[in-house]
């Protein structure tokens, strides 16, 4: 803990915690100690981990990097936290991101962007910038993130780490604040899949307070973890081959790697995915749709911040919301509200759930005659600040290729697979059938 706390203090520019729990994670770590010495120590004992700042941990703070929260702290704790303190890991801080978790290159934090630790003239990725930079830079050995469409694959890529998105429901989204309901996963940073492995056991499965988690038992992922090589079959998307906005690197990069795969003895087959192009839209819709709805409820009343120049309930709300939602979080309120509202439901919402269907339907139909579909995290390597703030479009397009398992809800893992010529990490993503945690983290673990 000790050393974790002096790398957060040593690289404080990296801006990567909004908070830093010193004298609790001190005090926990001996009390750990004493545990780990009368041999009562739980399965995590002393892992130190960091929170994207969207989990609740009790009477401590949480913001979801935004003003409308300013002053809010958590009244109870996020699953998530429960089974990770009873598991005696050790919280060490609340980690920076984009507001409400929307972005590509956690610049759209009210608290100011992140850097990447290896260059600090690049993005570290979004919208769990802070909890990557984290791992990276050894503040912490594990964060917890979440992806909605990218955001824990797409920054582990960026800072050479690993990201594991799981199965939607493989893990409880108690205490996780709702950007879109249907697409929000809980996901894990780690150096290791093995580290990956043992927190994802620990913090999995079923849970009463939420509906939507899966009843289906969890394997015990650490034990069961190989690196053998199996007879596995991997499909690869042909259509991302010819990706005009493809960085070549990692095109070379990923081709390299299949090629490695192929002698090795596994058969790697090419596959067509005609609906590539739909996939953005359908996200960039429906997100924004659930978006609008989730974030309905910071209306200045309940939570946080409330503006000081109002005159009646209605400039209440009016203030409230535009001093404290940022303008990235304003437009996706606007478009998610554009998308539902009673003129263009059929047209835009109903469609792209329509649309969101035959997506799924043809990815599962690839994942039952493939073990795996392999293809790149991101289309370019760590951006420099500021390359695409100016045009929203362009950074959507950074989450060209992340998006497909939360749009169809398969898991998915991003693990580092060279660098390109300026020493940026690539990264290489590999998305499974639904609930084949243990096979996508052996086969990973085979890969790096
Ligand atoms: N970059 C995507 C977005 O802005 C994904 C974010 C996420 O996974 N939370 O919506």
């Amino acid at each position: 803990v000790r050393h974790h706390l002096s790398v957060i203090k040593s690289k404080s520019h990296l801006n990567a915690f909004l908070s830093v729990y010193e004298a609790d994670a001190l005090s926990r770590a001996a009390e750990i100690d004493q545990k780990i010495k009368e041999g009562s120590a739980g399965k995590l004992a002393g892992l130190v981990v960091g929170l994207k700042d969207v989990i609740a941990y009790k009477d401590h703070p949480l913001q979801a990097s935004s003003k409308i929260l300013d002053g809010f702290t958590s009244l109870y704790n996020a699953t998530v936290v429960d089974r990770l303190l009873a598991a005696d890991a050790i919280i060490i801080g609340r980690q920076n991101c984009d507001e409400f978790a929307m972005g590509s290159s956690n610049e759209n934090s009210a608290f100011g962007p992140v850097l990447n630790d290896i260059d600090n003239t690049r993005v570290p990725g979004g919208s769990s910038g802070g909890s990557a930079v984290a791992v990276m830079a050894d503040m912490c050995q594990v964060s917890i993130g979440s992806d909605t469409g990218g955001s824990v694959r797409q920054p582990a890529a960026f800072c050479g780490i690993v990201g594991l998105k799981p199965t939607y429901s493989r893990i409880s989204r108690y205490g996780l604040v709702a950007y879109g309901s249907s697409f929000d996963c809980i996901g894990i940073f780690g150096k290791s899949v093995e580290d990956v492995a043992h927190v994802l056991e620990v913090i999995a499965g079923e849970d009463d307070f939420d509906s939507t988690v899966s009843r289906t038992p969890v394997p015990t992922y650490s034990k069961l973890l190989t690196a053998e090589r199996k007879a596995y079959k991997i499909a690869y998307v042909k259509e991302i081959d010819d990706s005009a906005g493809l960085q070549p690197e990692i095109r070379e990069s990923i081709q390299r790697k299949i090629n490695q795969l192929k002698k090795s003895g596994y058969s790697v087959e090419p596959v067509e995915f005609p609906l590539m192009e739909y996939i953005l839209p359908t996200y960039y819709i429906l997100a924004t749709a659930e978006a609008s709805s989730n974030l309905s409820r910071f209306d200045g009343v309940r939570y946080g911040y409330r503006s000081p120049n109002t005159t009646d309930l209605h400039s209440m709300y009016k203030k409230s919301r535009s001093e404290g939602f940022g303008k990235e979080v304003q437009r996706r309120i606007l478009l998610g509200t554009f998308v539902l509202s009673a003129s263009y439901y059929d047209a835009y919402y109903t469609k792209a759930q329509k649309v969101r269907r035959i997506i799924r339907d043809k990815t599962k139909e690839i994942l039952a005659k493939y073990d795996f579909i392999v293809m790149p995290i991101t289309p370019t390597t760590a951006f420099k600040l500021g390359e695409h703030t100016e045009n929203p479009l362009e950074m959507y397009l950074a989450d060209l290729f992340s998006v497909q398992a939360n749009v169809v809800g398969v898991p998915a893992i991003s693990v580092p697979c060279g660098k390109d010529k300026d020493g940026l990490p690539i990264g290489l993503q590999v998305i499974a059938d639904d609930f084949e945690e243990q096979k996508l983290l052996n086969f990973s673990n085979y890969l790096t």
